[in-house]
């Protein structure tokens, strides 16, 4: 019988504390009573070097682990950077995974995301789609490295029994996201190009793509909250998607942030920047049946997210 999840009494380990995912993670166990969290800086603790990850758990023997660190982020970056998308994600979660095997953790969930499915994978997204085609080339490095990171946690239940499980999130927002104006994911871009638009008085804005694509977005509190539930009611080896259910365009979604930051001029679509997947939308039936639901309404979420922003963001 797997053991129960002690939120309160048990050492949690957030690895990636310092992005959007991972400080989520770290107030949702603070809310929920989590007397024991630890977490290093990336500059305390390369997780990229294996002798430093398994020398910090040796010493710190965590119960729970939140693997939430990984090199991230939007279409320009993936295209730009795709050895350090690969190389980065594959090293931090070997020496991760492994480390937390070796060192007893008794829970670990594995952050992977909706950009793993293929590109043309029937909507909306099931899980059992995965791996069913050639994925989106944009982020293939990516997704490859997460791909081996969900298979890996399978590898560990079925050769060593170990407790650990894959969850894969639909696009994110929400405090901490990373607002740089090139290697951000399309929210974070619109939130910072709108807000600066209106602040400068421009007459346009402009959006990459057509506008078409259609994207499920989930702010980082709901994603951590249903982390939270899954390391309490969940332990198989099949990953479990988490998103709200609901798709918008980009263009709609330009149009619902230029609303909230009051913008008045003109949005401009650029056709030369690629519009990645054509749609993303995950079947989050798996999770819901399970009980959980997400709370936090996107028009709501992206005023509350433009409240809390200020020129550090930028
Ligand atoms: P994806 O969900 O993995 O494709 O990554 P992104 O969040 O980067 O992009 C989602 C969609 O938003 C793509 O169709 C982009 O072309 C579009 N998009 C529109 N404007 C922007 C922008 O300013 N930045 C980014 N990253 N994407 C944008």
């Amino acid at each position: 019988m797997r053991e129960a999840f002690n939120i309160e009494s048990g050492k949690h380990y957030v690895a990636g504390h310092r992005g959007m995912v991972g400080a989520a993670i770290v107030r949702a166990l603070q809310q929920a009573g989590a007397r024991q969290i630890v977490h290093k800086t990336s500059n305390e603790l390369d997780l990229r070097d294996s002798s430093a990850v398994h020398r910090f758990f040796e010493a710190e023997r965590p119960d729970y682990v939140f693997l939430a660190a990984a090199k991230v982020g939007g279409i320009w970056a993936n295209s730009t950077y795709p050895a350090e998308f690969i190389y980065d994600n594959l090293q931090i979660q070997n020496n991760v995974i492994e480390a937390s095997r070796r060192f007893g953790v008794r829970k670990l969930l594995f952050l992977g995301s909706s950009c793993i499915y293929p590109k043309l994978a029937p909507q909306p997204l099931k899980e059992e789609y995965l791996m069913t085609g050639p994925l989106e080339p944009t982020n293939e490095p990516y997704a490859m490295a997460k791909l081996a990171g969900m298979s890996m946690v399978r590898a560990y239940r079925q050769q060593y029994g170990s407790d650990f499980i894959s969850v894969l999130p639909c696009n994110l927002y929400g405090p901490g996201d990373n607002y740089h104006p090139k290697q951000s994911h399309v929210m974070a871009a619109l939130l910072r190009k709108f807000s600066e638009a209106v602040r400068q008085g421009s007459a346009e804005v402009e959006v990459w793509g057509t506008g078409s694509p259609l994207r499920e977005f989930m702010h980082c509190d709901d994603l951590a909250s249903a982390c939270l539930f899954l390391m309490e009611h969940y332990s198989s080896e099949e990953p479990v998607n988490i998103g709200t259910g609901t798709e918008i365009s980009i263009r709609d979604l330009a149009g619902k942030i230029a609303e909230a930051t009051g913008f008045q001029g003109k949005l401009v679509f650029n056709p030369e920047y690629p519009d990645g997947t054509p749609r993303k939308v995950m079947d989050s039936t798996r999770l819901m049946e399970m009980g959980w639901r997400a709370k936090v309404d996107l028009g709501l979420g992206i005023r509350e997210t433009l409240g809390g922003l200020s020129s550090a963001d930028f």
